[in-house]
């Protein structure tokens, strides 16, 4: 699905068939899930392909690498050309694009040594959830920011994602809502989350969340449009109920949420300021002007 015997994928220095690219069974990250990595996306455009905010992407996946100790010193306009030259390579324009940094042999519990840099990446269309989604609020928090660094993107920290996801799909629903260790609103498994009330839009304050590209890509087509946006810590009790809700990240883009804990979002989403975001957004990565 992801890949097949013509795909190219870039790999520590060079451009290679993914079915020739090996793994390492001693390297560190994948004993420990000591890897961090991106997820970008990239659109056709009027002005052919464009990678959406690469700039933001590598400058989060450079500072996810500091933030392990993690030894990486690509540019951030190095890592831009090598992204536009694998696209180009598959034949891609509307893409999913996966930077992946590992640590090499190193069964030890102290920094990584030598790290390498893979590039992935595969055809993606529309965003991975379908709108109208119905969440659930999960029984697996994320991780407490004392224990990890929250604010990275690493492999490791998906554990508790694929946890949470999972036991909301076993039991019936789309998504995961997580909390934070006070019983906060976090966000999704993937995503940040918004709720809208009066016309007033409102996302979980930074300190447990990851905090998304999209998510400021919202505060801006927010300043842009003048909706109101709070950046505050609410119970999922407050949001209940509310107009509408939404979640928001580079694959899921922005996608209506019907329901949470079976309490639906009451606004006819056409109806919503939270709509205007949505189509804003569809505008915005494609090139087209607000
Ligand atoms: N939170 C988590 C846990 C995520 O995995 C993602 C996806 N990277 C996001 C939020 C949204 O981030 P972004 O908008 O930068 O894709």
């Amino acid at each position: 699905m992801y890949y097949n015997s013509k795909t190219i994928v870039y790999f520590d220095g060079n451009f290679l068939r993914a079915e020739e690219a090996g793994i390492d069974l001693y390297g560190q990250s994948l004993h420990y899930g000591y890897s961090v990595f991106e997820g970008i996306k990239s659109y056709n455009t009027d002005r052919g392909t464009r990678i959406f905010k690469a700039e933001e992407h590598y400058e989060r996946l450079k500072r996810s690498a500091e933030l392990m100790h993690i030894p990486f010193d690509y540019k951030v306009s190095e890592l831009t050309a090598l992204t536009y030259e694998l696209l180009e390579k598959n034949g891609f324009s509307d893409a999913y694009i996966r930077p992946l940094i590992t640590c090499s042999p190193n069964m030890s519990l102290s920094k990584g040594q030598k790290s390498y840099l893979s590039l992935l990446a595969w055809e993606w269309g529309n965003g991975y959830l379908a709108n109208n989604l119905k969440i659930m609020t999960s029984r697996f928090q994320r991780p407490n920011p004392n224990a990890f660094k929250v604010e990275a993107k690493v492999g490791g920290h998906y554990v508790n994602s694929i946890l949470a996801c999972q036991d909301a799909k076993d039991k019936g629903y789309d998504e995961a809502l997580l909390l934070d260790e006070y019983g906060n609103v976090a966000e999704g498994s993937g995503a940040n989350i918004f709720y809208e009330k009066d016309g007033t839009l409102f996302t979980p304050a930074k300190g447990s969340i990851l905090p998304g590209i999209t998510r400021q890509t919202v505060f801006e087509i927010c300043s842009e449009l003048t909706i109101p946006v709070k950046e505050t810590l609410f119970k999922p009790e407050e949001m209940k109920g509310a107009d509408a809700a939404f979640f928001c990240g580079t694959a899921a883009e922005i996608v209506a949420l019907d329901s949470l804990d079976d309490v639906p979002f009451t606004k006819n989403w056409k109806d919503t300021v939270s709509s205007k975001v949505q189509h804003t957004y569809q505008k915005l990565v494609r090139g087209l002007s607000l």
